[in-house]
């Protein structure tokens, strides 16, 4: 087994690495405390493009890099330790172009060209205020009105909502034997309508409602049949919550290096708080937890580019590395003391995103029911 990055990999991630110091981190930095402007999101969008943000995944075919998903985590990753708010909306944008890139051809010139050359920003609207676990229960319904669907209904806690020009939306369509779950291509124009949400952590990026009172879509833009949405929901989010895991594990690790230079640094009873064991202790349990969920979360994306049925796999990685990525940032503020508590020290806004992570994509408790569900052969749920 070779644990090593090949060169390509090495001098990707090097070169975006140092672009992401060089021209991203001031934009974040001079924006200290506030949420991005739609305007911002698209610049900074634009600009990560040659490094496969939003792109990468799609195939050269259609126009993206057909990069290999370990080599897409690892560059994400980089992005996730600069600012987990960009790579939200970078990770949402690499879902909308994987979503884009299965439908229909004609949406391949108009949309998915748009999304992978900046013109464009989507979202994914799957979620809803009475549902979230169980997407089977969705109540958002498309009704058929001659050619045109009408949709009608309510979306909630889609990221980059606010700034999308168009969603990839998840409602009830009806069919001739009653109705399943369907994918519409709906643009803003066509009168949907966000509204913000204000959230603990991850203030930087849109977290929106989404609301449809009757919008009418042309019948064109169902882009998978009733009965298929489903299916193709759970394999979209199968291949991104490793990509959330590796934004938990850039966290934690930010948290662990920040506390290690604390502790260092940081005098009581004549010597540095790290000389002590309890501290000692702290620093070697988050260590093991950002790296063996990293290691777990790089072998996810191993098996999901191999094309290997790996359910468990992601589950656990998953699970590990958000509530690693809680535990971690706890010690991280424990190990500041009163200035952890600070706005002046980033670990408190590392503690209040943490938990977040283990939510979104499906939170802890769905990723423990999916392991035990595979090792004892019984569905819990
Ligand atoms: C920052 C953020 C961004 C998001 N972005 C998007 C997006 O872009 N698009 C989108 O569609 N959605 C998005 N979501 C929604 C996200 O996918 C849901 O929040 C998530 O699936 C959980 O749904 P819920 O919040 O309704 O919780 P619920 O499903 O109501 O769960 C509440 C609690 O009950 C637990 N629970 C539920 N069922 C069971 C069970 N059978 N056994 C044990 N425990 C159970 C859950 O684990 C949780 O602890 C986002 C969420 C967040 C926080």
């Amino acid at each position: 087994m070779d644990f090593s990055l090949s060169e390509e990999q090495e001098l990707l991630v090097d070169s975006f690495a140092r672009f992401l110091q060089a021209e991203i981190r001031p934009v974040i930095d001079a924006h200290e405390g506030q949420k991005f402007s739609g305007e911002i999101m698209r610049d900074l969008y634009r600009r990560m493009l040659p490094y496969g943000m939003g792109n990468g995944l799609v195939g050269e075919e259609l126009g993206g890099y057909g990069m290999d998903e370990v080599t897409f985590g690892l560059l994400f990753e980089q992005l996730a330790r600069v600012s987990p708010d960009v790579a939200i909306m970078a990770l949402i944008q690499a879902e909308a172009a994987m979503l884009l890139a299965d439908a229909p051809e004609a949406f391949h010139g108009s949309h998915l060209q748009a999304l992978l050359e900046g013109d464009l920003m989507g979202c994914i609207g799957i979620s809803e205020p009475d549902v979230g676990s169980n997407i089977a229960e969705i109540k958002t319904r498309a009704v058929r009105d001659g050619d045109d669907w009408l949709i009608s209904g309510e979306k909630c806690w889609i990221s980059n909502g606010d700034y999308s020009d168009f969603i990839v939306l998840v409602a009830q369509a009806e069919h001739e034997s009653g109705q399943g779950l369907a994918l519409f291509l709906i643009d803003r124009d066509m009168g949907y309508t966000t509204t913000d949400i204000g959230k603990m952590g991850l203030n930087r990026q849109s977290t929106a409602q989404v609301f449809f009172d009757e919008v009418r879509v042309p019948g064109s833009r169902m882009i998978m049949p009733p009965g298929s949405a489903l299916k193709r929901m759970l394999t979209l989010l199968q291949g991104s919550r490793p990509l959330v895991g590796l934004m938990a594990t850039a966290m934690a690790g930010k948290a662990l290096e920040h506390s290690i230079d604390y502790a260092r640094d940081r005098k009581q009873f004549g010597k540095p708080i790290g000389a002590n064991q309890l501290i000692q202790a702290r620093i070697a349990e988050m260590s093991v937890k950002v790296e063996s969920a990293r290691l777990m979360l790089l072998k996810a994306l191993h098996l999901i580019h191999r094309g290997q049925r790996c359910d468990l796999e992601v589950a656990q990685a998953k699970w590990l590395a958000t509530e690693s990525a809680v535990d971690v940032t706890r010690h991280a503020l424990a190990i500041h003391g009163g200035n952890g508590i600070t706005l002046e020290y980033p670990v408190q806004d590392l503690y209040r995103a943490a938990p977040i992570l283990t939510v979104t994509e499906g939170t802890a408790e769905m990723q423990q029911l999916i392991i035990g569900r595979i090792l004892l052969d019984l569905p819990a749920f």
